[in-house]
């Protein structure tokens, strides 16, 4: 078995950023088992008690001779792609040094305000960056299901609610899947989400407005995402849902996209380009 630490050329290296998280765990395990990758690198934030900590032992695949260290710089000097599911400010610096680096960033992150989005296109000007709210294969064919039904049923015939639930520990919300997922509905009606998106109701709020696109969020528990598009009509009600039953499936996503954007020219891409699904 390959120790990811020891160099081998002819595999992708990744450095994996918030490698003690959950999704930074998940990442060393997917990284750590997939063909033609190796967990090259693994960074937390400075202070962290995981620092010193070997990243494999840490996720559980035993010891992979990658220490986990707050050089973010270093890591990636040797490298030859980055994985980042950590916070919106932290993704912003990592975009920095990765254009530096001249490689790949596969950025996760979610909770991202305009400022953050705007960094991060200027960085995609020097820098091949991959950057989705769900890596998932079933989350990406879900969002153009939802831009189809959407676009299918009109807004005086069926009203659009996005419901959303995830583990008591998420700090955003809406989840950035139920944005994606708004997003399409949105692109489907040709209508501006932001001006047309109803994200909480409470006390006398009166009557839907008309073609609103509403989200609901829940929180509670271990569940690692689950996501519904309701379209519900007179006396008829649509639903368009995804469960994610383990994180794997947004580690071996992001996986993908760093290998598709390997030596990729720079630009902002979304997993929709990754998977050939973009229209
Ligand atoms: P988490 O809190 O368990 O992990 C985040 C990690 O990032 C922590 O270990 C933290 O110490 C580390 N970190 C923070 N700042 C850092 C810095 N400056 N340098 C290095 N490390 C730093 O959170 P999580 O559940 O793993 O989720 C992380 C993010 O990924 C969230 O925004 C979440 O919504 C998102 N997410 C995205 C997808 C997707 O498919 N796009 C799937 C799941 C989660």
């Amino acid at each position: 078995m390959m120790i990811d630490g020891d160099k081998n050329m002819s595999s992708m290296g990744l450095v994996i950023v918030g490698a003690a998280g959950r999704m930074g765990q998940a990442l060393v395990r997917a990284v750590h088992t997939m063909d033609g990758v190796h967990v090259d690198g693994a960074v937390e934030r400075a202070g962290s008690a995981c620092l010193g900590k070997d990243a494999g032992e840490l996720a559980g695949v035993g010891r992979i001779k990658v220490e986990i260290t707050d050089d973010p710089l270093a890591a990636f000097a040797k490298a030859d792609g980055v994985l980042d599911f950590t916070t919106p400010d932290a993704s912003v610096d990592f975009a920095g040094y990765a254009a530096q680096a001249r490689i790949v960033h596969v950025i996760g992150t979610t909770g991202c305000e305009a400022e953050h989005e705007d960094k991060i296109r200027m960085a995609a000007h020097h820098a091949t960056i991959v950057k989705s709210g769900n890596m998932s294969l079933g989350v990406n064919l879900l969002e153009i299901l939802v831009e189809q039904a959407a676009k299918a049923l009109g807004p005086n015939e069926f009203d659009i609610e996005v419901l959303e639930m995830h583990h008591k520990h998420k700090v955003d919300a809406p989840s950035g899947t139920a944005l994606l997922l708004g997003e399409a509905a949105a692109r489907g009606r040709n209508i501006d989400l932001d001006q047309n998106s109803v994200r909480s109701r409470d006390g006398h709020t009166g009557a839907r407005p008309s073609g609103a696109i509403g989200f609901a969020t829940m929180r509670g528990g271990s569940v690692i995402g689950d996501h519904s598009v309701l379209l519900a009509g007179t006396g008829e009600r649509i639903t368009l849902s995804h469960h994610a039953e383990d994180r794997s499936i947004f580690a071996r996503g992001a996986v993908t996209a760093a290998r598709w954007g390997n030596g990729r020219k720079p630009g902002l891409y979304s997993m929709q380009d990754v998977l050939g699904l973009s229209a």
